[in-house]
């Protein structure tokens, strides 16, 4: 408690001189009695990482970026900056990736995708729903694509994961804990998002690759497509 006090303070003063540990810039704010910590750039030096660990050790909720390619190698981005193992281990809570892609402008049109590609957009038997490609129009440019959406994965913190970052497993291997965990991968929700119309497969792909060597997990029920186009950019 008391060097959750200290470390609190520190990270004020850090803040009141606007003063810079490492590559980052830390705001602190206090919320019904948690203590909220984002780092406001990259974790990219050891400093910063450090900081950001024993924040999160000392009873911080804390925040941040970190460059890498997906959810799972954010542990091992950690452990090449000279992170202990159980130090990650014990303080990370959930790690999220994201990558942008583009949406399908209105102008986007419905085909039949061929086996390969039905393999690959991951569509069921039973599917339904129209699956569309690009075309090009005036308010496009011709590109067919007009604004942006996020693919997602979020890998959340659970004992067979944490047994694998103290064993300093390799990225893949969480990786696989994660899905068979619950966890969809960035090819995963980039499929999801081809299957709800909002972006062609040759975008998602340009964008995720395909998993290598995931196991089979048994399908989840399929979420709703959104109503609204609210990120559409028209
Ligand atoms: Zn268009």
């Amino acid at each position: 408690m008391e060097s959750a006090r200290a470390f609190d303070a520190e990270l004020c003063s850090c803040l009141d001189r606007g003063d810079q540990r490492g590559a980052g810039t830390w705001l602190v704010q206090r919320h019904a009695d948690q203590v909220l910590a984002l780092c406001r750039a990259m974790v990219r030096d050891l400093e910063t990482a450090e900081i950001a660990v024993e924040a999160a050790l000392t009873g911080h909720l804390l925040f941040s970026t970190i460059h890498t390619n997906d959810a799972a190698t954010t542990v091992t981005r950690f452990l090449e900056m000279g992170i202990e193992p159980f130090m990650i281990s014990s303080s990370m809570l959930c790690a999220c990736a994201q990558r942008l892609m583009r949406r399908l402008c209105k102008c986007k049109v419905q085909y039949e995708p061929d086996e390969t590609e039905k393999k690959l957009a991951q569509i069921p038997p039973d599917f339904k729903d129209p699956i569309f490609k690009k075309k090009g129009c005036n308010k496009c440019n011709g590109s067919g694509y007009k604004g942006r959406t996020g693919t997602h994965e979020l890998l959340v913190m659970c004992d067979e994961i944490r047994e694998l970052i103290n064993k300093r497993a390799t990225a893949q291997d969480i990786k696989i804990a994660a899905v068979l965990n619950g966890m969809k991968t960035l090819h995963d929700d980039s499929m999801l998002k081809v299957r709800q119309g909002i972006t062609s497969i040759e975008e998602a792909l340009r964008v995720v690759k395909v998993d290598e060597h995931m196991p089979k997990v048994e399908k989840q029920p399929e979420p709703p497509p959104p109503t609204q186009d609210k990120h559409g950019g028209h």
